[in-house]
Order: structure tokens, then sequence, then C-alpha cells
């Protein structure tokens, strides 16, 4: 039976919720094997999925846990999703702008995998910041303040991280019906009426072309429309990293300015006002520039840096304690010219190299290091220049920093 369901997905034939059913449930309770899940998952990512399959698909993943109900908090719930990418801290930006506007943020975010960053290790990165919150901790907060973000509860779509785990070292992580069913299932058991999800792509990003994406934003929205939840689409370059910051305290420092007004004019700041805007717009049925006029205000006026503060407090976290490593390594330009590209990819490698990301889920991550870029694409560089600063804990060797920097 389990060897006839995988033949039939290599065949490229569509499967039955009930085959479906079985075998992922199957494969929770230890009945199917992880070869045999390899198996489907490769299959899956050859021939793909028909729209039944991937509802079915989704519903099996929330049906595997709990679905919250947020309906007691008044106001309409907004979820933000990114699928990941480096440098990438911009829910640790959205979240008070968005709250300081009163509408209510509740959310679950996870911890990284290989070089993209999570939300949750960044949050860590800040001594004693809480990110085990309870059900209950994390509502009373967000009645309370308007805002709260723990790790994803072991109680949601549980299905999603033992696959998603053997996704990752199956070569599968790249199918685009598993992430949507993978990211969807998350969101709708959640709890939240509306969702955006930041679709990036690049070679920084899981994505790597705008079809795939284009692909991916089509799915999603016709997955809410089956859970009747409202999900709106940004598609967003990851070809350079977002913002100067890699590495976990360095992002949330770097989050601290733009929330403080003091980086107005990059790639990071104008994403964060682009996807605020499109939450407020969601949330309050405001016009999108209505929204960002709301957005900008909120940051100028020092209100969004506030709901930081309150928001990290209310969490036991202190912003005082946060370090970066004092070793720091200067790392130059060997020519002259324009720089032409940074590769995401290579200096997210690079982060994970120095210890800011982790291989595998039981590694453990030095929050203090990382790398802090000193120049943008387009920038004119004289030899010697400081391209980046290495934050490192244990020297390593940088032989791919002309990889990195493309300088012509
Ligand atoms: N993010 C997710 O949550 N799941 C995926 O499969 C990919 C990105």
């Amino acid at each position: 039976m389990i060897v006839d369901i995988i033949n039939k997905k290599r065949l490229g034939e569509e499967l039955t919720y009930k085959e479906l059913d079985t075998f992922f449930n199957g494969f929770l309770e230890g009945d199917v094997k992880d070869y045999q899940m390899s198996a489907l998952l490769m299959a899956i990512c050859i021939q793909g999925m028909t729209d039944e399959e991937i509802f079915a698909l989704t519903k099996i993943f929330i049906d595997s846990g709990d679905v919250l109900d947020l309906s007691f908090i008044p106001g309409v719930k907004v979820d933000k999703h990114s699928t990941g990418g480096i440098g990438d801290k911009t829910t640790l930006i959205i979240a008070p702008i968005v709250a300081s506007l009163g509408i209510p943020v509740i959310k679950m975010s996870g911890r990284g995998l290989g070089y993209t960053g999570g939300t949750i290790d960044k949050l860590e990165s800040i001594p004693g910041f809480r990110v085990d919150l309870s059900e209950e901790e994390l509502i009373a907060q967000v009645q309370q303040i308007g805002i709260a973000i723990t790790s994803q509860t072991a109680s949601l779509a549980p299905m999603d991280k033992p696959i998603y785990a053997l996704r990752d070292v199956t070569a599968t992580v790249s199918s685009i019906p598993l992430i949507a069913a993978s990211i969807m299932s998350k969101k709708i058991a959640g709890g939240a009426s509306k969702i955006l999800i930041d679709i990036k792509v690049g070679n920084g990003a899981l994505l790597h072309t705008k079809e795939e994406a284009e692909k991916l934003s089509e799915l999603v929205i016709k997955i809410g429309e089956y859970y009747q939840r409202e999900v709106r689409t940004m598609i967003s370059d990851m070809n350079a990293p977002l913002g100067v910051a890699i590495g976990n305290s360095l992002e949330v420092l770097e989050a601290v300015k733009v929330l403080r007004g003091e980086e107005k004019d990059n790639n990071l700041t104008k994403l964060c006002i682009e996807l605020a805007s499109e939450m407020v717009c969601m949330a309050k049925d405001v016009s999108k520039s209505e929204a960002t006029k709301l957005v900008i205000e909120t940051i100028d006026s020092l209100q969004a840096y506030d709901k930081f503060l309150e928001f990290v407090k209310s969490q036991h976290g202190d912003l005082e304690e946060l370090c970066v490593s004092k070793k720091v390594k200067k790392v130059k330009a060997t020519k002259s010219g324009v720089l032409e590209k940074i590769d995401a990819l290579e200096l997210g490698k690079l982060s994970v190299a120095l210890g800011a990301g982790r291989n595998s889920k039981e590694e453990s991550i030095d929050y203090e290091v990382g790398i802090e870029l000193q120049k943008q694409v387009g920038d004119r560089i004289k030899k010697g220049d400081v391209l980046c600063l290495v934050y490192y804990r244990q020297p390593i060797r940088l032989q791919e920093i002309d990889r990195i920097f493309l300088i012509k």
C-alpha cells in the first residue's frame, strides 16, 4: 500500500485525500519510514501536485495539531510570513510598527536553519528575552500591549517540523507545493484571518526565479480562498542581503536603528515600510497611500520604537545587555572599481561558518558574531576600502571574499 502510493506519485498521478492522510499520518506514527517519506517527497518535488492534493495536504498538516482561536481579541488579526532570506529582520521592525497603530500582533516564529536566520534566534540574542510564552501568556500580553512573539508551539501543525527536517536533507525544500502547504498550514493554525506572505526570490532565497515565486504566490492565495482567509503576497529581491547586518545581535541593533528612523534609505527600511503598509491596509481597510503615511508617521514619532521597547521589556529582554563580539576584522577591497554585486548566498554561508547560523537543528549558535556591510551595490570602491566588518569568535579563513563582493 505505502509503496503503491509512492509509485502512483512517481508516475505523476493524483493522490487521494485518503492516500495522503494514510501516508503522512503513518509517518508521524512511525509506520511509514524515513526512506519511504523521502521517496514520496522527491516524487512530489519532481511531479508536482494538483490543487486538490495541495488543499488536502494543507488540511492534513493543520489537523495534526491545534488551531488557535483569536476571536476574543478585538480587531482584524493580520499575520506576516517571509519565505526566508539573508539578513531578513523584517519581523522585528514590522511587528512593532503595526502594533503601534493599534493592530494586534500575535506571532509564532521559527528558528533559522542553514543560511537563513530565524526571528526567534534574533530575539533570543537579547539577554533575558523569553521566547517560550505559553498560550495563556501570549494571549494576556497581546491583550495588554498589543504585541507578542513566541516560538512556534509544538501544538500548531506539528507535522510540519519532521517533514521540513527531512526535506532539508533530501533536497526537497524547494518544492513549491510543499512550501505552500508548510507555510499555509502554520499560518491558518495560528488563527489570523488575513495573511501577508513575503516571497523572496534570488540566489539567497529558496526560490531562484520570478516564475517560481509567482507560482507560489498563486498557490498560497488559492489555499487562502479555500480556507476563507485573505492572503496577499509580495515578491521581493533576495540577490543582495536585506540591510547591512547579518548575524543575530547585529540584526537586532540594525532593527533598532530603523525603528529610530536612523536608516531611512536602504532596501531594508523600504521593504519594511512596504510590508507594514500592506498589513495596515489589510487590517484597517484604508488605501495603500494612507497606510504608508500612517507607517511613516509612527516611525518618525518614535511610537513604533517605543512599542518595540515595551514588547522587549514585557518578554523580559534587556537591550542594554545586548553584545556583539569584540573581535572584529576589517575586510578590505583588493582592487578599485564599482561594486557590482554582493552575493547574498555566499554571505549567508559565511555567517553560518562564523557560528551565526546552524547546519543542523541540534547545533547551538553564537549570537554575537556576524557581518556588517560597509559598502552597497553601486558604490565606487578604492583598493583598501573596508567592504565589511566581520565579528568573529574563532578566526576563520576568508577566501570567499572575492566571490562575495564583485568589483568591476
Ligand atoms: N518556510 C516555511 O515555513 N516552510 C517552507 O517549506 C519554506 C519556507
